[in-house]
């Protein structure tokens, strides 16, 4: 059994705190452009797209696919050294936002382009803030 990665607590700001307290939740929070529909994430006070500050929050579905990934076998961060070998990735929501993230869940040698993802979240060890850490597994 893999160790799993342990991830330091999220430094919420304004504009991604919503994010953070959705993953505590078990929900991506992603935000939509109500001036040109847009989806986009990072969180951010207006849209990238437009400039309207029009920004609503929803709840994405949690199913994308893994856009690109590598394999981490060296990386000499507490908390990220035990659990080497493992995927670094960036999945492509069905949103479409893609969020760098992990595949968890399977050898990483199973992983690759085009494979079905689902969320799945590593709470993080805080007393103040009940967030959590997005990352992904088969589906
Ligand atoms: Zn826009």
């Amino acid at each position: 059994m893999a160790v799993e990665l342990q991830h330091p607590v999220p430094a919420a700001s304004w504009e991604t705190r919503a994010w953070w307290e959705g993953c505590g939740r078990g929900e991506l929070v992603l935000q939509r452009c109500g001036a040109c529909g847009k989806v986009q994430h990072k969180p951010r006070a207006v849209c990238a797209t437009c400039l309207s500050s029009e920004i609503e929050h929803f709840v994405a579905s949690g199913r994308g696919q893994v856009y690109t990934f590598t394999v981490t076998h060296q990386n000499q961060a507490p908390g990220f050294r035990e659990a080497c070998p493992y995927v670094l990735a960036y999945v492509e929501l069905e949103e479409g936002p893609r969020l760098l993230t992990n595949v968890i869940g399977c050898d990483p040698g199973e992983v690759s382009v085009g494979m079905p993802v689902v969320v799945d979240f590593a709470p993080v060890d805080d007393e103040r803030e009940a967030f959590a850490v997005p990352r992904f597994r088969p589906a």
